[in-house]
């Protein structure tokens, strides 16, 4: 009876993953999305544990509370900005959990065959994610240099520590008695993750954690297989190709390729921003930005990475507000790298509760800035630099941008002339239609809205 049951649960918790990532699709039924993933978790944890294979509760409930302990306040304390590090963290864990239970199956049942061989992916993909996963995460919390570390015949090293692995671990398929094996391969299989992640730098570390999220959802894959769960290898599979296909969007986005993130070192050149202070820009204070907003038509706002940072989203609400009572068209144009991971953007807009159809993505609006009286930047850089239109020589040539540089007039809320993320200057500060707005994301927006509500009130 209980396997049956199990059975149900497994089956609605597997629809619910599906169902999930496919209402995360929209920032409408993003929501609807999450619940739907939490809800399939839940269940797929009660059908586990309602298993006849559970022999004591005992241990699991001490290690839910110590995972609660530290996940808990984990989730509530780590502010936004730095989610990228905080799902490395997570992938690291879910990676070893999978490799050291293919590590028990290998010395508890010493499986043959399809199961061995099932084994030897996950305990390969969980050691490398794991090791691979905390190089990300300490590279994208400063704890390690974040700059690529590349050096002659890398590729090659790298390469000979991953076959020499795979090697081992064909060695234990053939043989599953050698139990000395074991170790050597785990070994390998975590020294490679460390190297794979030593010469890419910190600004491709979310696409690499998307990469890491998928490796680690295979290697949940192949424990499915290698201990006949059927939950787990949907869930695995799932994980896998959308951990897959979203770092390659990613790349798109950032018009990379594959192969030059993993192997391309890139970030080692940073452009010298040192003369960047002199040439002259353009300024406001908050009182003129206030009156050319005003007797605006069309707003065009472009949040970035500051806007994270600041926690501006609420006073940018404020502000549209202010706009449109007075009958000023505020749009919002979203780019996909825009801040620092997928969807960032979406996220904060959201917690702000500004109207979904005011969001636009970069394909769609990039045809109405030649009409936008006014494309107002909020804490972005790189997304909005012209020179990946026309600079070979720019680290970001080639990624599509935000065409901010063709509205009539441009406004840029950031705090100084420091390049954003690729750590490059930023042409569009220097033209004669952009208004450089020196400050906090927040304070300065709090400004403008002062001064649009005193112009109200006279
Ligand atoms: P950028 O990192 O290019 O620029 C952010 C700007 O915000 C900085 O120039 C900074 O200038 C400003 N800023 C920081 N804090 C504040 C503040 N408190 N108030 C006002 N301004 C502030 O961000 P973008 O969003 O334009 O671009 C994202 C970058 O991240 C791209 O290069 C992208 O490739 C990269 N990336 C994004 C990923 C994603 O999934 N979204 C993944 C991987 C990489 P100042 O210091 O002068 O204030």
């Amino acid at each position: 009876m209980s396997e049956y049951i199990i059975h149900i649960l497994y089956v609605i918790s597997s629809a619910l993953f599906v169902l999930s990532l496919l209402w995360m699709k929209s920032p409408k039924s993003a929501r609807r999305g999450v619940f739907a993933g939490e809800l399939g978790m839940l269940l797929a944890v009660v059908g586990t544990l309602l298993s006849h294979h559970v022999v004591t509760y005992d241990l699991i409930a001490i290690a839910f509370l110590v995972g609660a302990v530290a996940g808990v306040p984990m989730a509530y304390l780590m502010p936004m900005t730095a989610v990228p590090q905080r799902t490395a963290i997570s992938h690291a864990f879910g990676a070893l959990a999978a490799a050291l239970i293919g590590t028990a199956e290998f010395y508890a049942k010493q499986p043959t065959g399809f199961v061995m061989v099932a084994l030897v992916l996950e305990m390969l993909l969980g050691y490398l994610t794991f090791t691979g996963s905390l190089m990300a995460f300490g590279k994208l919390q400063g704890i390690l240099p974040t700059r690529p570390i590349v050096y002659k015949g890398q590729n090659f090293v790298n390469l000979s520590v991953f076959v020499l692995a795979v090697a081992m671990g064909v060695a234990m398929v053939v043989d599953p008695t050698q139990q000395w094996l074991l170790p050597v391969f785990a070994g390998l299989s975590l020294l490679f993750g460390v190297m794979l992640i030593v010469p890419i730098g910190g600004a491709d570390m979310p696409t690499v954690i998307a990469l890491l999220n998928s490796y680690a959802g295979l290697s949940a894959c192949a424990m499915g297989f290698a201990m006949g769960n059927q939950l787990l290898i949907i869930a695995g599979a799932l994980d896998g190709s959308s951990g897959f296909i979203l770092s390659i969007i990613m790349c798109r986005a950032m018009n990379r390729s594959f192969t030059n993130v993993l192997f391309g070192g890139f970030g080692q050149l940073k452009v010298k921003v040192g003369h960047a202070e002199q040439k002259p820009v353009r300024s406001a204070n908050a009182e003129e930005a206030a009156s050319i907003l005003e007797a605006a038509r069309l707003v065009l706002v472009v949040p970035g990475y500051g806007l994270a940072v600041a926690q501006a989203q609420h006073k940018l609400r404020e502000l549209y507000d202010q706009l449109t009572k007075r009958g000023v068209d505020v749009q919002f144009a979203i780019h996909p790298v825009a801040g620092r991971m997928p969807g960032h953007m979406n996220v904060l807009l959201a917690e702000a509760d500004i109207p979904y159809d005011k969001l636009h993505e970069m394909d769609d609006i990039n045809g109405e800035f030649p009409q936008a009286d006014v494309a107002l930047v909020v804490g972005a850089n790189d997304v909005t630099n012209p020179a990946a239109r026309h600079d070979e020589s720019s680290p970001i040539y080639g990624m599509p941008i935000l065409d901010v540089d063709k509205a009539r007039t441009v406004m840029v809320i950031k705090r100084s002339m420091n390049p954003g993320f690729a750590g490059i200057d930023n042409e569009l500060y220097y033209m004669d239609r952009t208004l450089m707005l020196f400050g906090d994301a927040k304070s300065f927006l709090t400004n403008i809205v002062k001064e649009l509500s005193s112009n109200n009130n006279r």
